[in-house]
């Protein structure tokens, strides 16, 4: 039997597939809980958890039971039938999360494209925008995807450049920004406001505290939708269920991925109330494998674990020890830490042409695996099942590291 080295796992992925992607060196196998094993048998623990999608850990149990149960049954029926699973998970996640009602897709951009259509069709249909008009409001440093509509909304040229001619009706704003927004709600054909609570892939920008709250009662007094993109925040991450929960606010449309399946597929969805939701009529969307039965099954499993393990309260207190530890470190590699719950970020000061990449290859050495982003930005977010003593540990090696470049 021949044993294939990392580095051929590695030559036959850039001989045969796309180079859109420049992943860091090390080949995974296997995971389970908080670690991941790289095909020489070496444990790390996971600091990216598939961007936020691993919340619940890698395999957890009970959402491998509810997969592998399902799929024995039935996988697939479309939406062109009925199936004995999708109705319970709609029921399940609308009340977990407090809408009326649910749309399934798959990954977090088709869902939000699906939140941008609702909220066009609504302008139409509800405020009365004449039709064409619709405008919605993004910002600056925003991630949402990779579609055409939603790199139209970037303003990072490696999301956009190449990709034009781009879609109209967005207007770009500067994210924790109030006044801009008070002047962009005045034109009255504005419909939406779309943002991240927390911009995660801009290198997890946390707004001001009020920010939230604030653009939301803007948003309310113009009798434009408020849609919160909570794909890499939400689901406990930040310590709350929804990263719009520490400011108690409820978003007209919430916008969901990733951690919906628990790192097992891709499930995302939207959620809205009936006066919203119901703009949209049968035929006017949707998606082949959207709310499949296993995916609803994995679903509700991946959110009982949420709720059942307090996730929640662990990310929040953990966090805590997170930064107050990594602020303790004495590294002039380490410029700034910042984020909420088990969502954070160091920015990293390059130090002898050393830069975070750099960082992150003798992390991975050293027995831990996480991902610059933007060059100098390194995220930390662990499966949110880590607990204290391990995450103690964790950031002996991320000190550990830093001491290294001394
Ligand atoms: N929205 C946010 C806030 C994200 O962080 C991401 C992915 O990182 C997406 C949307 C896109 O999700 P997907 O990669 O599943 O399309």
């Amino acid at each position: 039997l021949y044993i294939m080295t990392a580095q051929e796992f590695i030559d036959r992925e850039a001989r045969y597939g796309a180079h859109n992607y420049h992943p860091l060196p090390v080949v995974l196998e296997r995971g389970e809980g908080i670690y991941v094993w790289d095909t020489d048998g070496k444990k790390y623990f996971d600091f990216l958890s598939a961007y936020s999608a691993v919340n619940q850990g890698h395999c957890h149990p009970k959402i491998v039971k509810a997969m592998t149960d399902q799929a024995q049954k039935l996988a697939l029926t479309s939406r062109a039938f009925y199936n004995d699973v999708l109705g319970e998970w709609e029921e399940f996640v609308t009340r977990f999360f407090g809408y009326d009602k649910v749309l399934p897709m798959n990954t977090g951009a088709e869902a939000d494209e699906t939140a941008l259509k609702l909220c066009r069709k609504w302008a139409y249909m509800k405020k009365g925008v004449p039709d064409g008009k619709a405008k919605i409001i993004v910002c600056d440093g925003n991630f949402h995807g990779r579609t055409i509509t939603i790199v139209s909304l970037s303003n990072d040229p490696e999301s956009y450049a190449g990709y034009g001619p781009f879609t109209p009706g967005f207007i770009k704003i500067p994210y924790n920004d109030i006044p801009a927004l008070e002047k962009a709600l005045q034109d009255p054909d504005v419909a939406g406001f779309l943002l991240e609570p927390i911009q995660g892939e801009a290198g997890v920008f946390v707004p001001d505290e009020g920010y939230l709250k604030k653009a939301y009662e803007l948003c309310k007094s113009k009798n434009v939708l408020f849609i919160a993109d909570e794909v890499q925040t939400g689901i406990a991450r930040t310590g709350r269920l929804l990263a719009c929960d520490h400011e108690g606010v409820h978003p007209d449309i919430l916008v969901l991925g990733k951690a919906m399946s628990g790192g097992m597929m891709p499930v995302s969805c939207v959620l809205a109330n009936d006066d919203i939701m119901l703009c949209i009529k049968p035929g006017e969307h949707g998606s082949t494998y959207g709310g499949n039965p296993i995916a609803a099954r994995v679903s509700i499993a991946a959110l009982e674990v949420v709720r059942d393990e307090k996730l929640a309260e662990n990310a929040e207190k953990l966090g805590q020890v997170f930064r107050d530890r990594i602020s303790k470190i004495h590294s002039d590699m380490i410029e700034l830490v910042r984020g909420k719950g088990l969502l954070n970020a160091v920015v990293i000061k390059p130090k002898n042409g050393k830069t975070a990449w750099d960082v992150c290859l003798k992390l991975r050495d050293n027995g831990l695996l996480a991902k610059p982003t933007h060059e100098h930005i390194i995220r930390f977010a662990p499966p949110l099942v880590i607990n204290e003593e391990q995450l103690i540990e964790a950031i002996g090696i991320i000190e550990k590291t830093l001491k290294e470049f001394e």
